[in-house]
């Protein structure tokens, strides 16, 4: 098998290859670069090892392109790299690790191109490239990493439980690859990933959530939650996500099953956009609903509140999956709240005020949270869908309408709580907020223009009635 490389790959890889023969030292491309390359992926990080000290390596070669050339140095992962046009070219020492049941960490030696390719988690991953005189550019495949990548499997290197038992993360990094490429995972590693999913626990969450938002990244992240679901993994680190797994029935009804309807959401999403928030937004828009499960005698099964109880979860699940605790959140908690409003609008006899509270509340995300409100159309019932989506463009087309005459997103009101002070002589109160929303509700319900002279003097009424209310009083 060939590698096409561009022409600043083939100068940089014979440099290498020259600077490590003059060293004594044998050096190789390896893992992420290779297999991407061999499937036609586009890529830019290079990872090389060499037997011997790679760091030296770095560095001499890094002086042989130019003395200027800055080198940044890993010390607890014992790596050096350098940028070299497009390139991220990443240097280490083969290393042969050994683990022991009683320590996370393994005792690391120096090691043979072998010993390196042991240690890494697919066979897909341990291939490597010759950068050597006599055998510049031969492929090193003793786990058979090329007849995986032709047959689309996912493998590991040594016997799963051992790669897996050394290093956790592994398992998610196998689900992840199998989202990414379109590969299958074998039997015996499932299993593998099936008994050992509790190890997923002493990994940090921030690098099991890395995983995770490359799956979530991916043109159909249900792939890789259904197999986390099915391996175990996902009940080990989101288990409200697997608490919306099932279905049940009462009096012969049943509801759906809403974990699987909430992948099909995401995928939906993911159809229409590559926003990795608004694909969390889809995961997330229905986790409130086995909280809010009931089942209604003559009526069938209720999830009333769900979009209430999912804004409040989502905090929560933020920092436990250690996400992001601002902006991300708050948007993703937003569309939570709103997603059912958009489909509410298709029911007859819809005001525009109904429109304006929607284009208000939704704001600048409304694009998004239409997306993700048309993707949760989900049915099987072709029929149903179709005439669902019918009545969801009238609503799109309404709120165009209604945001064209009366430029409600963005929109702010026009009296703002400064004002209100200053005007009524009041201090910051709960009373300057009440009066600012009496202004707001009275113009989205269309009851007074949007105009600084209405706002006024629907606010000397409303105080004229208080004082009348305190006087009889
Ligand atoms: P991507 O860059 O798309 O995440 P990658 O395979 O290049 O994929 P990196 O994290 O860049 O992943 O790692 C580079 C190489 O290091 C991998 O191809 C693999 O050989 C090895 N590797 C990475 N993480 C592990 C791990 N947890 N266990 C064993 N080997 C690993
Ligand atoms: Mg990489």
């Amino acid at each position: 098998m060939e590698i096409s490389c561009t022409k600043e790959e083939s100068k940089i890889f014979e440099k290498i290859g020259a600077v490590a023969s003059e060293m004594r030292l044998s050096c190789f491309l390896i893992g992420g670069f290779v297999r991407d390359k061999l499937l036609e992926r586009p890529t830019k990080d290079i990872d090389i090892v060499c037997t011997g000290d790679g760091i030296a390596l770095a560095h001499a070669v890094a002086k042989a392109i130019s003395p200027k050339l800055k080198v940044n140095f890993f010390k607890t992962f014992g790596t050096a790299q350098f940028r070299y046009h497009e390139l991220d070219i990443e240097f280490v020492g083969a290393r042969k690790e050994s683990y022991s049941s009683h320590s996370r960490k393994p005792d690391v030696t120096e090691g043979t191109i072998e010993d390196d390719q042991k240690r890494r988690d697919l066979s897909i991953n341990a291939l490597a490239i010759s950068l050597n005189k006599e055998d510049y550019g031969k492929l090193i495949d003793p786990f058979g990493g090329i007849e995986d990548l032709k047959n689309k499997i996912i493998r590991t290197p040594l016997e799963p439980g051992i790669t897996f038992s050394d290093d956790p993360l592994r398992m998610m990094r196998a689900i992840r690859f199998a989202t990414q490429l379109g590969f299958t995972i074998t039997d015996e590693v499932f299993e593998a990933i099936r008994s050992h999913k509790e190890r997923i626990r002493i990994i940090s969450q921030e690098r099991i959530t890395d995983e995770l938002n490359k799956i979530m990244l991916t043109p159909k992240p249900s792939v890789g939650f259904d197999l986390l679901y099915r391996s175990g993994l996902l009940k080990e680190f989101f288990p409200q996500l697997t608490d919306l797994v099932g279905v049940d029935y009462i009096e012969g009804k049943g509801h759906k099953d809403n974990f699987y309807h909430t992948l099909q959401v995401v995928d939906n999403v993911a159809a229409q956009s590559n926003d990795l928030w608004l694909r969390w937004a889809a995961l997330l828009h229905d986790i409130g609903k086995p909280a809010t499960k009931k089942f209604e005698e003559g009526h069938g099964w209720t999830f009333h509140g769900h979009e209430v109880v999912g804004e409040r979860m989502t905090p929560k699940i933020f920092r436990q999956l250690k996400l992001p605790q601002h902006e991300k959140m708050k948007y993703v908690a937003k569309l939570v709240a709103l997603h059912l409003r958009p489909i509410s609008l298709t029911k007859e006899d819809i005001t525009d005020s109904a429109m304006r509270r929607l284009l208000f509340d939704a704001g600048e995300d409304l694009e998004d949270l239409m997306i993700l409100c048309e993707s949760d159309i989900t049915s099987k019932n072709k029929l149903k869908v179709k005439r669902y989506l019918e009545n969801f463009e009238l609503v799109k087309e309404r709120l165009k309408i209604v945001e064209e005459k009366d430029k409600i997103r963005n929109w702010q009101p026009p009296i703002t709580g400064e004002a209100i002070m200053e005007l009524f002589g009041l201090p910051p109160s709960r009373e300057v907020g009440t009066l600012k929303t009496a202004v707001r509700e009275a113009i989205l319900d269309g009851v007074i223009p949007n105009s600084y002279d209405a706002a006024y003097e629907f606010m000397m009424m409303q105080k004229a009635n208080e004082l009348g209310i305190r006087a009889l009083k």
